[in-house]
């Protein structure tokens, strides 16, 4: 039940296997700490008597396998939810059987196929706790030291960097509930839309190139190897999106499909929930792919559920911490450059080759990752630019200014610039 009293400090007694689901207040931080027993977030173990600040709005859970005592303060009072009954024992039990395959994987040769660890590719509609089985596992096995390889490929919303990139990173240490992930190795590749279906086909060849780095990384390591991933993948389950889940399985050679699904109170009208045909979909499609898992889970009734505007608006959140940091302890630069110091292309849009270019007979193919010049005009007010690693120069030449931020001072490290469809206005 919701507590009675306003946001002065107060302890709160957490029995074994409950979970205590906290939203912070939307205009003041919430300070927690752990007073007895162990308690852990999304995962990741609270530290005994620390303090921990959770910025205002932020939407999360203290679990505990074996009671503890929790301790919270703030000046507007929390909104909190006791539960006694939580998924989080079956995504326990998960990660015991991932465990039991590190341990297998790790003492064989390279040559060896299954010295690969397991690959847990976590499916499921929007709002079913994707990113956070996903956390919740990855701080599960860095706990007992592994190092298990993240793969984001949700462009919704930008688990490791911004809205609109897929990216991949070590997971070295259990994942900071308050920080997130490190920012400093993950390997990400900007494809510049927060759907898909903007362009189907490079979003696939972004994901292809992703794999194939991801690989090469593993195939020298063999305790990364062992460690496996974890993918986070796009809530799109239906139509051209169940197609790149498919791609994505087989692209990363997923053994392990954890298909997340309904809260345990959702009223069963209909024979085939969205879960459960997901799930039969998917298992038909892998059958004859031996050694490869799809299981069902619960999903979590702590889940926030998102309407389209409330996404948008988080994306924001996103990128803004992006640029300031989640505390505002970031400082970025505006800079004001001429328009001819920069290169702005678009991938995949512009007109097609002319069919006079082409040799007889061959048809204008698109090509998913043509690069188009853009304009520098005011329709790119507001865009979300990547800076691209290429050296070659290019011809747009003009005398006018544009004012731009970017995380650091001094000069960016190219002049040749990536737009998409990702806007951001700084509010
Ligand atoms: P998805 O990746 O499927 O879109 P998320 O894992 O991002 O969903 O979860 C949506 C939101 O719900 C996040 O803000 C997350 O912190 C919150 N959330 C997830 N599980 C819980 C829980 N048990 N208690 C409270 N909030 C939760």
């Amino acid at each position: 039940p919701p507590m009675a009293h306003g946001g002065g400090p107060r302890q709160v007694k957490l029995d074994r296997e409950s979970e205590l689901r906290i939203e912070v207040g939307y205009d003041a931080p919430l300070k927690l700490r752990l007073l007895s027993g162990t308690a852990e977030i999304f995962g990741t173990e609270l530290p005994p008597d620390f303090w921990l600040t959770f910025p205002p709005r932020l939407k999360f859970a203290v679990f505990t396998l074996n009671g503890a005592t929790i301790e919270m303060e703030a000046v507007r009072k929390p909104s909190t939810r006791l539960m006694r009954y939580t998924p989080n024992i079956s995504y326990v039990n998960v990660h015991a059987v991932l465990e039991e395959r590190r341990h297998r994987a790790k003492p064989l040769p390279p040559d060896d196929p299954n010295s690969q660890g397991p690959r847990v590719i976590v499916v499921g509609p929007t709002d079913s706790g994707k990113s956070t089985l996903s956390k919740m596992l990855l701080s599960w096995a860095a706990k007992k030291g592994w190092k298990p390889t993240f793969v984001d490929l949700d462009i919704g919303q930008g688990a490791i960097t911004i809205p609109g990139c897929i990216a991949a990173t070590p997971i070295e240490m259990p994942i900071d509930p308050v920080e997130g992930i490190p920012l400093d190795i993950p390997l990400v590749y900007f494809y510049g839309h927060t759907t898909p279906s903007n362009n189907v086909d490079l979003y696939k060849v972004l994901v292809k190139e992703l794999a194939q780095v991801v690989e090469r990384q593993l195939s020298g390591n063999a305790e990364s190897r062992a460690s496996g991933m974890v993918i986070n993948t796009m809530g799109w389950i239906e139509g051209q999106g169940y197609e790149l889940l498919l791609h994505a399985i087989d692209t990363f050679n997923a053994n392990v499909v954890l298909v997340l699904g309904q809260a345990p109170m959702t009223v069963r009208i209909f024979l085939l929930n969205s879960q459960e045909k997901l799930w039969s979909m998917i298992r038909n499609v892998l059958k004859n792919k031996p050694g490869v898992d799809v299981v069902k889970l619960q999903k979590s009734g702590g889940v926030v559920s998102r309407n389209a505007k409330f996404r948008q608006k988080s994306r924001s959140h996103r990128i803004r911490e992006y640029f300031y940091g989640l505390a505002n302890d970031l400082s970025p630069h505006s800079n004001i450059a001429n328009f001819s110091d920069f290169s702005v292309f678009r991938i995949g849009g512009g007109p097609q080759a002319p069919r006079s270019a082409l040799p007889i007979g061959a048809e204008p193919a698109a090509d998913p990752t043509r690069l188009a010049p853009v304009n520098i005009n005011r329709d790119l007010l507001h865009t979300v630019l990547a800076v691209s690693f290429a050296k070659e120069p290019d011809q747009i030449i003009s005398r006018k200014t544009i004012t731009y931020l970017a995380p650091s001072a001094g000069e960016l490290p190219s002049k040749y610039l990536i737009a998409g469809t990702v806007t951001w206005l700084e509010t």
